[in-house]
C-alpha cells in the first residue's frame, strides 16, 4: 500500500493549525482521521511547532487525540522521534543545534541590556530569558510586535546567523540555520525522501520557513492563517482553505493528495 501514497511525510504546525484551544474537540475528528489513515498507509507525521516538549505533551494529552505523531520538531529546531511511548531526541542534530545556538548567543549577550532598554522605554512588552534563548519577547499587541521586530531585524543584520523567530506577539532570537524548514529538510533526508513527497501546513510567521517548495511541494494553510502565510502558500500554488484550524488542514490534505495522485505517472499494480 505504501507505494501508492504520493505524500509520505506530513508536517503540521500545532497551535492554530491543528489545535484550537477553545474548540471542542480542540483537534477536530476530520484531521485526526485523515492523518491516521495516511499513517496506516505508511506516511509519517511530524508536529512541527514552537512549543517545547512538556508544553506540547500537555496540550496533546488535553486534546485526547487518537493518533500519535511519529516525529516532533520542537522550539522550531530540535527533532524528536517516537520510540514506544516516548519521544527521544535525535542526538547528532540536537547537539549541533545546541552548540550553534550557544556560540551565537555568547556573542549577543553583551548587547542585550541595550536592546532591552530600547524596547522597554517604548513598549509595555514582556522580555525574558529561557532555556532556548537569551532574548524572548511577548509584545502587548501585533502593532508593537511589528515595531520591535523591525528594530531587532536591523540589529540581527549586524550579527552573522542571528535571526528573530516571530509568531504572533511572540518572538525570540535564534540561529538562522535552524527553523521549521531546515528541521523538516533534515527529517526528509533521514527518511530518504524528497520535497515532492512532503506536505506542510501552518498558520503563522514561524511556519514560513517550512511553507516553501524547497522543502515541501504540497502546501496548505487553514482559513485563520495570517496574510503573509496565505500569500506565500498561494504564490507557490498551495491550498488555502476557507475552513479554520484542523478542518482546513484536513481539506488541504485531501486537495493535495488528489493533485499529487493526478500528477503521478500511471503505474501498473
Ligand atoms: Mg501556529
Amino acid at each position: 500500500m505504501t507505494m501508492c501514497l504520493p505524500i509520505k511525510l506530513i508536517s503540521t504546525d500545532f497551535d492554530g493549525t491543528l489545535f484550537a484551544e477553545f474548540e471542542s474537540p480542540p483537534i477536530p475528528a476530520s484531521v485526526q482521521q485523515r492523518i491516521g489513515e495516511l499513517q496506516e498507509r505508511g506516511a509519517r507525521w511530524v508536529i512541527n511547532t514552537g512549543r517545547d516538549l512538556s508544553s506540547l505533551m500537555e496540550a496533546l494529552a488535553r486534546a485526547r487525540i487518537g493518533i500519535e505523531p511519529d516525529y516532533l520538531v520542537l522550539v522550531e529546531r530540535e527533532i524528536y522521534q517516537r520510540a514506544d511511548s516516548q519521544y527521544l531526541g535525535l542526538a547528532e542534530w540536537n547537539a549541533a543545534c545546541a552548540r550553534d545556538h550557544a556560540e551565537l548567543f555568547a556573542r549577543v549577550r553583551q548587547d542585550l541590556p541595550r536592546l532591552i532598554g530600547w524596547i522597554s522605554a517604548r513598549f509595555p512588552a514582556r522580555l525574558y530569558e529561557d532555556t532556548y534563548s537569551p532574548f524572548c519577547l511577548i509584545a502587548g499587541n501585533n502593532g508593537d510586535a511589528d515595531a520591535i521586530h523591525a528594530y531587532l531585524a536591523e540589529y540581527c543584520r549586524g550579527i552573522p546567523n542571528l535571526g528573530l523567530m516571530r509568531n504572533d506577539v511572540y518572538a525570540r532570537f535564534h540561529h538562522v540555520g535552524y527553523d521549521k524548514g531546515t528541521a523538516l529538510a533534515e527529517l526528509t533526508r533521514r527518511l530518504q525522501l524528497g520535497p515532492a513527497e512532503i506536505f506542510a501546513a501552518g498558520d503563522q510567521l514561524n511556519d514560513l520557513p517550512m511553507l516553501s517548495r524547497q522543502y515541501a511541494h504540497w502546501l496548505a494553510a487553514p482559513g485563520n492563517a495570517v496574510d503573509p502565510v496565505k500569500d506565500a502558500v498561494r504564490r507557490q500554488k498551495g491550498f488555502v482553505s476557507q475552513l479554520e484550524h484542523g478542518n482546513g488542514v484536513a481539506e488541504g490534505l485531501d486537495f493535495c493528495l488528489r493533485q499529487a495522485q493526478r500528477l503521478r505517472p500511471a503505474r501498473t499494480p
